[in-house]
């Protein structure tokens, strides 16, 4: 073999070499952060079609997976795979099924900051160096003109609300005690264990954690307390000891644990409550490199309903043109991707950028805000330069609640003032201007609708077989389809429920439905014994909860009922019928089965085993039958 010949024999194993590299990274698209053995499902049509009803049911009944929780509005579910399925292969299996809209991962987002700095201060100290030096602003010496614009803002009564998206707030923090800066849902009673404003969220007087399923927005982890106060701080001195009375609310919603990640789901959730409950600006100090369309969704949504969507760029220092950031890489139009600069202007060396993909700068080093049990300290981040954005987009709201959230957004890009750092690294090159901002919401022309927006316009390139993350992403250029009509399809302004829980107590209040249901050999359900009429108790476990109903037929074959909501847990149940006469009980395990001849879900008295099948047949004697 020759020279030239090895030579060329190198380069095709070379080639080869890259090709296969290639071609691993491709098939590897999902090796982001995303959690083991879940994944999200969004089926076409109504969550009542007889097809997505049956195609749960499969899921959990063949496929044994569990549903976790479901967005019945949306026809999106959040499933838990079976023991030892890999998310790809349940994704790929998905990809085919004709009811199937989309199927992705459930992705991990996080925190985007570089973690605190230097030593906790306590707020008296900080109370004692303001009185000292009144004039001295300490969160950041950046130029973003805030005295100034604390002068210009009009004296309204207006306070918009600013959903903080994140770890959860220290609520109890002076600096958001003192000034009543904290969002009180006023429609919900609190601690009488009712939803009483029917947002499907029990006693949520100040937002939700969706880590944990409580009213308890409280922060174990400290971010975002820090983002809540630079929000909060952009709007007025929270140094000072006696506090002026809040212009804006900040809205509490934890979806990001005590190590400060969280996932899709939670996200999904987190940005329809605070759509549904007032929110007029999104802080997203979070992100990650998962393509979404459940996420996609609920920004499309959260546009549609006017609302400003501020995002963290990411803190790889990384190109997002190239490699996307999610959320802020979404191409919906009221989204602000958000660069970090220093005091000085310079870019911050961890910051990333995008020359069509990230809007503008805004201090991000060494912020000093707030932590929780009344500490104050330094943190750097995008996630520190997002809250700066989310207080201005809330005092131009405050000054014109009617603006839309693109208006809003467009206001903060034209007052944003040149800056040479952040030439050809982002859409406007230029930083945040807090006055400019202000002074123009004042002045400007309440614009009476905006764009529509289109999420199919984004729809996950993966799914469409491109392979390529980054295609599509851009700016405003995407807009299509006038008449402020966006948001998916899901619009319609009722309150939704994201909880699992929810529909488990809708069935509480609503009669249980219960008819026959057989089974027999092979797996194939069919009828087989006569159905009689009625009139006992029955209550029913999954898990740790309890239905209590009224039977009215029955058979030896099993019980049938109505809602989705009796899948959760795997869809096994315990059930305790009471006799007729209500002098007898038996205890019958059973598990939720899909029924294709009736259409409808199932409980199957698998397990039940002779004596109570007999109990059963005595109950049944002399009974007429249905
Ligand atoms: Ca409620």
């Amino acid at each position: 073999m020759g020279n030239s010949s090895k030579r060329l024999t190198d380069r095709f194993v070379l080639r080869a070499v890259v090709l296969l590299i290639i071609a691993f990274t491709s098939t590897h698209a999902l090796a982001q952060d995303y959690v083991p053995g879940e994944i999200l499902v969004k089926l076409k049509g109504s969550s009542k079609a007889v097809g997505s009803q049956a195609f749960v049911g499969k899921a959990v009944t063949e496929k044994a997976m569990v549903l976790k929780g479901s967005f019945s509005r949306l026809n999106l579910h959040h499933f838990a795979l079976k023991p030892g399925q890999s998310v790809e292969a349940a994704l790929a299996e998905l990809k085919s099924d004709p009811e199937v809209q989309f199927a992705e991962p459930n992705y991990i987002f996080r925190a985007q900051s570089t973690g605190r700095e230097g030593e906790m201060v306590k707020m008296d100290v900080v109370n004692a160096q303001s009185a000292s030096n009144p004039s001295i602003y300490a969160q950041t010496t950046a130029d973003i003109q805030l005295s100034e614009a604390w002068d210009e803002v009009s004296n309204t009564t207006s306070t918009p609300i600013v959903a903080i998206i994140d770890t959860g707030v220290d609520y109890n923090h002076r600096v958001f005690a003192n000034s009543g800066a904290i969002w009180r849902n006023t429609r919900e009673i609190a601690n009488n264990g009712i939803d009483d404003d029917g947002n499907g969220y029990i006693d949520d007087v100040r937002g939700w954690n969706f880590v944990a399923n409580t009213n308890n927005p409280y922060d174990d982890e400290g971010h975002g307390t820090h983002v809540a106060g630079i929000v909060l701080g952009t709007t007025q001195d929270i140094q000072q000891s006696t506090l002026e009375p809040a212009k804006i609310r900040i809205m509490p919603l934890k979806f990001l644990n005590e190590r400060g990640s969280g996932t899709t789901s939670d996200a999904v959730r987190a940005i329809y409550y605070a759509v549904n409950n007032g929110a007029k600006v999104l802080n997203n100090s979070w992100g990650g490199g998962g393509f979404s369309d459940s996420l996609l969704d609920a920004m499309a949504y959260a546009y549609s309903k006017q609302v400003v969507f501020v995002a963290a760029a990411g803190n790889n220092g990384s190109n997002n043109d190239a490699a996307p950031t999610y959320p802020a890489n979404y191409n919906v139009p009221n989204v602000i991707s958000t660069a970090a600069t220093s005091d000085i202007d310079s870019m911050a060396n961890f910051s990333n950028y995008g020359a069509s993909t990230v809007h503008m700068g805004s201090p991000g080093v060494s912020i000093y805000s707030t932590y929780p049990d009344n500490d104050w300290g330094r943190a750097s981040g995008t996630s520190m330069a997002t809250p700066f954005i989310s207080g201005l987009a809330a005092l131009i709201v405050r000054e014109a609640p009617q603006m839309n959230g693109y208006q809003v957004k467009n206001l903060i890009l034209g007052g944003a003032v040149h800056i040479g750092s952040l030439e050809g690294r982002t859409i406007t090159s230029s930083r945040l201007n807090v006055f400019n901002g202000v002074h123009a919401a004042k002045s400007v022309v309440v614009a009476s609708s905006q764009p529509g927006y289109d999420p199919s316009s984004m729809r996950n390139p993966a799914s469409e077989g491109a392979g390529e993350a980054a295609a599509g992403c851009g700016l405003v250029r995407a807009v299509m389809s006038g008449g402020g009509s966006g948001g998916g399809g899901f619009g319609g302004s009722t309150p939704q429920s994201n909880a699992a829980f929810f529909a488990l107590l809708l069935v509480l209040s609503s009669p249980v439905l219960i008819s026959m249901f057989l089974r027999s050999r092979g797996g194939k359900y069919q009828r087989r014994h006569p159905r009689y009429q009625i009139n006992s108790e029955v209550r029913v476990k999954f898990g740790d909860r309890e239905l209590v109903g009224q039977v009215s037929t029955i058979s030896l074959g099993g019980v049938q009922l109505n809602t989705e909501a009796w899948l959760e847990k795997g869809g096994i149940v315990a059930m305790s019928i009471r006799s007729p006469d209500g002098r007898d009980e038996i205890q019958v395990e059973g598990k939720i089965v899909w029924s294709e001849e009736s259409k409808r879900y199932g409980v199957a008295f698998a397990n039940a085993n002779d004596s109570a099948l007999s109990v059963i047949s005595r109950w049944t004697q002399g009974l007429l039958k249905a």
